[in-house]
């Protein structure tokens, strides 16, 4: 008998007086895990449960008993509190936002920020680590400033791995089941309560998911599932795990966010003008925009991709091409082929779209390249991110210079109240009043920090720093409870670390790269720095491997084997099961963060950007953020940035220099007391980290930037060549097309200066071509000098671009064209002559293959 069929299903939902039912409100919005008074609020409730339930409201709320409930309704207190919280949430819901004084209430701007992960919080587990993080901490300061947004993800039943490592080291994974019934999530139905049903086709089959929202503040965030009776076994595995599976999963997972994901938002009203790609693995959803387009306004394929594409927005976050998602031309045959058929597309059409070269048929289909060709902006992640991006993404763009490919920067941040601890938070309240919340990128507010009395900072920052300490002894006490340590091994446990003694953290995925065990390279050496005995040290290790990664599994258990030996027993510590939870402790109480990757190999970092809003310090690699950050009195750089050809040698070289500043310059200055046994120059380097970094390294300040620099003028550009039904996008599209059947007839003739082989600084010379323009009109091109000081190789570097005018007729479809160079700097200048199409209402048009230098 198949019971499955029988069995009649509900859901029993806590039953709340209309008072506590506020309280289901506060739980049902993720505004609370960045709210320090309504965490206060579900910890007051029940503190024990509270940590039982993994800090998840939802669930507490279902296990309170009525009795609990009964006290709760009775205490005055706890009630007016709940109230003031309830006016808060109410209140920052209604209130007037930055993105609305800055860009206008009626702004008709409709973003969706498509990722693969989002972290919020530990007790919503769909995240495995930075990426995840960023996705997070992008809609909570998305929602902080009003911007129009939604957030498009999956939703997984188990997430990501959890991690425990056995008796010798080595980490197990296990993957419990997310109970969605228990956590802040509503599937959304239509109007007859029928749950919304995207589908998607799959070969043979049609695909079908269902849709929950979770509110995060003001933004929604839809997540597809497709966990559903009527889907295959096989199928309903696919939002099972997150980066589980094969490249077969990994494909269908792509396509459900994609295209699925395109499709959920229609289902819901909503048609979003601009759509954020956080990393490539959404790409395909720029597929599904032109095939939707193609059907409503009967355009081609090319047509709607002008205006797609303007509407369009891509961050890559991944400095290595073995990072990125490739297919094999075959899996996008079976996945996509009927697909891209339908859209009148040819193969080679297609999977050019996803090669550097189309016609090279030996290039797999690479997420990344679909994602540059689909967007009109594109950024990495850091400064320096972005340049390595723009040499590994070059060859899409050949005829530029690499200073001017569409690929820049916006370096990440964080979300500073999520991160930051109570403590401190109120610390800046007092001291800084409501201006870091209301103008947290204004660097005058910050710069008020010197103004705190050192021994408050101090203390706050002491204070966190033993809670930290008691966080660990309590995990680990826990971790030798699970594999089974005598009742002595775990007393024990209490012995470990101490509240006030010097305290590095160390925590992130272990990824080779990350060179987690560099600290451990010389044990001697460490151990001395460890013991001193007048002024000790101590390291606290947290982190995952990915579960195929043996050597990234290895650096673990080297870590954890070292914490048992003699010599480092009670001061190294590796905190099991790295998540957000683990994280806040350790970024709010650690002095140093230290960080080892090697350059340039991490894209930027997040993990120490939350420590400098607590008051820690960084000691990095010069790589990613920290390239930005680190100003020499604010924290540490190991190194000048340095790249290494022969790894062996820059782990001793980097090691070394570790050594060296922990021994000459950290440690003396962290133990540096005056007679109040206050540190003074390290409090000075505190304020100093907190002045430079948080007004930048915040994510206000990145979604900020991605607001004005790429939503609101993606979405301009996206309205004006959608209107009247994709017009001008038609017209575009139709005139390029006639420009490349021409464009090979234009030819530069020659090129004059007037200039002689010398010329005083600050004098002006001409510079002119004579061009032949073959069928093109006058109007149809745009002709600049490209110029400057040339490198010793002979090549322009950072040259600027001086428009050359129409001088003269020369008949025959030959023209002059000419303009004036000022030399304002000295030693050997060059210049370039350009051409590029330019189009009547747009202006100058890049496309590659469309543009002629002389
Ligand atoms: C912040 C964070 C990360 C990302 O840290 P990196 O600096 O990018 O290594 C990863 N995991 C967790 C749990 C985090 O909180």
């Amino acid at each position: 008998m198949d019971f499955k069929t029988m069995l009649h299903r509900f859901t029993v939902i806590p039953s709340l007086t209309p008072e506590l039912s506020r309280l289901q409100k506060i739980a049902t919005n993720l505004w609370w895990t960045w709210e320090p008074e309504a965490r206060e609020l579900f910890k007051r409730i029940d503190l024990e449960l509270w940590h039982t339930v993994r800090h998840n409201p939802v669930e507490m709320l279902g296990t309170l008993q009525q009795a609990t409930l009964d006290s709760l309704a009775a205490d005055e207190g706890f009630m007016s509190t709940l109230e003031q919280v309830d006016e808060k949430l109410q209140a920052y819901l209604s209130g007037t936002t930055w993105f609305e004084k800055m860009h206008g209430k009626d702004h008709q701007l409709s973003t969706a920020y498509f990722s693969m992960e989002f972290g919020f919080h530990e007790s919503l587990p769909i995240y495995s680590g930075g990426l995840g993080i960023l996705s997070g901490d992008h809609l909570k300061s998305a929602s902080d400033l009003g911007i129009p947004l939604v957030g498009v993800g999956l939703l997984y039943r188990q997430g990501y791995f959890r991690q425990y490592l056995n008796i010798e080291g080595w980490q197990q994974e296990y993957y419990p089941e997310n109970d969605f019934y228990n956590l802040p999530l509503h599937l959304e139905r239509d109007e007859n309560r029928v749950p919304l049903t995207v589908e998607v086709d799959l070969p043979g089959r049609k695909l079908k998911a269902h849709i929950w929202r979770v509110q995060v503040g003001r933004i929604p965030l839809y997540l597809l599932d497709t966990n559903l009776e009527e889907n295959s076994p096989e199928d309903r595995e696919i939002t099972a795990q997150l980066y589980g599976g094969d490249q077969e999963m990994r494909i269908r997972q792509e396509i459900l966010l994609g295209i699925g994901g395109v499709r959920a938002l229609r289902l819901l009203g909503i048609i979003p003008n601009v759509c954020h790609m956080n990393e490539g693995h959404s790409a395909f959803l720029g597929l599904e925009r032109i095939r939707l387009m193609m059907a409503k306004f009967k355009v081609s394929f090319n047509e709607a991709l002008e205006a797609v594409r303007a509407g369009t927005v891509f961050t890559t976050h991944t400095p290595v091409e073995a990072g990125i998602d490739h297919f094999h031309p075959d899996l996008l045959e079976k996945y996509l082929g009927k697909y891209y058929r339908s859209i009148g597309m040819s193969k080679d059409e297609f999977l050019g779209l996803g090669r550097q070269n189309p016609a090279n048929h030996h290039e797999s289909f690479c997420m990344a390249v679909l994602a540059l060709k689909l967007a009109a902006h594109a950024n990495g992640v850091s400064e320096l991110h972005g340049e390595v991006s723009r040499q590994m993404w070059k060859n899409l763009w050949p005829e530029l210079p690499e200073e001017h490919l569409p690929l820049s920067s916006i370096t990440n941040g964080v979300h500073a109240k999520t991160w930051l601890s109570h403590d401190m938070a109120g610390l800046l309240t007092r001291y800084l009043g409501n201006r870091w919340l209301e103008e947290p990128t204004n660097q005058g507010v910050w710069r008020r920090m010197s103004k705190i009395p050192d021994a408050e900072l101090w203390r706050i920052h002491e204070r966190c720093r033993e809670r930290l300490v008691g966080f660990a002894r309590e995990r680990l006490k826990a971790q030798l409870a699970q594999v089974g340590a005598t009742p002595k091994e775990i007393e024990a446990a209490d012995e470990v670390l101490d509240p006030e003694t010097l305290t590095i953290g160390f925590a992130r995925r272990f990824a080779t790269y990350k060179r987690g065990t560099l600290l451990l390279r010389d044990p001697e050496r460490l151990a001395r720095i460890l013991n001193n005995s007048e002024r000790p040290v101590q390291i606290i290790f947290a982190g995952k491997a990915h579960p195929h990664d043996t050597e990234g599994k290895e650096l673990i258990r080297q870590i954890v084997q070292f914490s048992k030996q003699e010599p480092f027993r009670h001061k190294i510590v590796f905190i099991e099961d790295y998540d957000m939870s683990v994280a806040r402790h350790l970024v709010q109480g650690v002095d140093v963060w230290l960080n080892t990757p090697r350059r340039p190999l991490e894209a930027s970092g997040t993990s120490g950007m939350k420590v400098a809003f607590n008051g820690g310090l960084n000691m990095s690699i010069l790589d990613g953020w920290w390239c930005e950050g680190y100003h020499g009195n604010n924290g540490w750089a190991i190194g000048k940035g340095e790249v290494y050809s022969d790894i062996e040698y820059q782990n001793e070289v980097e090691g070394r220099a570790i050594y060296d500043l922990l021994e000459k310059e950290v440690v003396p200055l962290f133990y540096d007391r005056g007679g109040d046994s206050m540190p003074r120059g390290w409090i000075s380097w505190m304020k100093n980290s907190m002045m430079s970094l948080c007004p930048v390294f915040s994510t206000d300040r990145m979604v900020q930037e991605y607001a004005d620099r790429f939503y609101t003028h993606s979405y301009s550009h996206w309205k004006k060549l959608a209107e009247d039904d994709l017009k001008l996008a038609s017209d575009l599209s139709k005139w390029k097309a006639n420009i490349r059947s021409i464009w090979h007839k234009i030819r530069i003739d020659g090129i004059e200066s007037n200039g002689t082989d010398e010329v005083a600084s600050g004098s002006k010379i001409m510079a002119s071509a004579r061009i032949f323009l073959g069928d093109l009109t006058l109007n149809e091109i745009a002709v600049d000098a490209y110029f400057g000081v040339l490198d010793s190789r002979g090549n322009i570097v950072g040259g600027e671009l001086i428009p050359l005018t129409k001088a003269e007729d020369l008949g025959g479809g030959t023209y002059r064209f000419q303009g004036e160079l000022e030399c304002r700097f000295c030693g050997r200048h060059g210049f370039l002559v350009r051409i590029m199409p330019s189009h009547p209402e747009l202006g100058p048009i890049y496309e590659p293959g469309l543009l002629r230098w002389g």
